[in-house]
């Protein structure tokens, strides 16, 4: 038995498929590893030890051999409800920046790089700024700008956002060149974005599903299911059109059910494409700022600049990303500049 037997879970009941034709309900015990599940399932008397990755916050690389397609499935919640608490946003912009995490997530895993991955909205809506970024170890945090007066409950992806550009970065130090893809940003949705960017600049056709939901406790769930076409292999246009339409089958309740594995729903999305999973990057929102980094910067002022900077005595510094404010009083200053 391997992980791929796995067909559906619902709390600790596990459905599975054996030779594609019976599916059998499972009662397992659980034991809780760092980042996977492990749990050992009984068939018929028979123990056997299971592992497989845990349904939120990971990046699942898979591929569809029968059609030659590759894809990235990403579900978040840890990640988003950090993020978005770290500011309280209101829901319309939580929502856009659950959904770019999920879509950097996404992107980032396409991509072979060491440092760090950006996305980035610059429009001249309401939401003029919106930045997420994520690092090769599946570090994330984001942060948006908006006029507060301006949020309508109700707003849409393109009330809110407007007309601009939507660009992606890929840092990797100074000794290596950053890339950057810009794209013009004036769609109803961010998938359409996103789509336009692929079949624009990569010429590689690309679906994306992207969903985000705030529970009534406070939970921000958010997820993006990417399928691409390979660079060595098109598949012909029928193929790419029930691709398509199996993508459409999909919907954000079913997607954002985290009881539901992964492996499970790429399964049930994509059974005829003899999906193959691969090993899961995990995500956590985790920002990469420090004092030390903070005092780094400041060394490089001038005393002139560090006196404008003071207030009450004080310099205050916050994070963009993660808020979180930094305070070094004149006496503190002085010591290490
Ligand atoms: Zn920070």
């Amino acid at each position: 038995m391997n992980n791929n037997n796995i067909f559906y879970k619902e709390k600790n009941k596990y459905f599975i498929t054996l030779d594609n034709f019976y599916i059998i309900d499972v009662y397992v015990r659980k034991l809780l590893a760092d980042n996977a599940v492990q749990e050992y399932i009984t068939i018929a008397g028979y123990k056997s030890k299971m592992s497989f990755s845990r349904s939120t916050d990971v990046s699942i690389p898979f591929l569809l051999p029968l059609f030659s397609l590759r894809g990235r499935l990403v579900r978040l919640q840890d990640v988003t409800t950090t993020i978005i608490r770290q500011h309280n946003y209101p829901p319309p912009i939580g929502a856009i920046l659950a959904e770019l995490l999920a879509a950097g997530a996404a992107l980032a895993g396409l991509l072979k790089f060491e440092g760090v991955f950006t996305l980035q909205t610059k429009t001249k809506g309401p939401l003029n700024l919106s930045v997420i970024d994520i690092t090769h170890e599946g570090h994330m945090r984001g942060y948006a700008q908006f006029n507060s007066r301006h949020i309508d409950p109700n707003a849409s992806f393109k009330d809110l956002l407007g007309s601009g550009y939507l660009a992606f970065t890929v840092d990797q130090g100074l000794k290596v060149d950053r890339y950057q893809g810009i794209v013009a940003l004036n769609h109803d949705t961010l998938p359409h974005a996103l789509e336009h960017y692929f079949d624009q600049s990569e010429q590689l056709e690309t679906r994306i599903f992207i969903a985000s939901h705030k529970t009534p406790d406070g939970i921000w769930k958010s997820g993006a299911l990417l399928l691409q076409q390979m660079p060595t292999k098109r598949v012909d246009e029928e193929t790419w059109n029930y691709m398509e339409a199996l993508l459409n089958t999909l919907s954000s309740d079913e997607f954002l059910d985290f009881s539901i594995l992964s492996e499970g729903l790429l399964k049930r999305l994509f059974h005829e494409g003899n999906v193959t999973t691969f090993d899961p990057i995990y995500l956590k929102a985790q920002c990469r700022c420090s004092e030390d980094r903070i005092k780094t910067f400041l060394s490089t002022l001038n005393q002139e600049e560090i006196e404008g900077l003071l207030d009450n005595g004080q310099l205050k510094m916050t994070c963009e990303f993660c808020n979180h404010t930094y305070v070094f009083d004149r006496k503190n200053l002085i010591t290490f500049h």
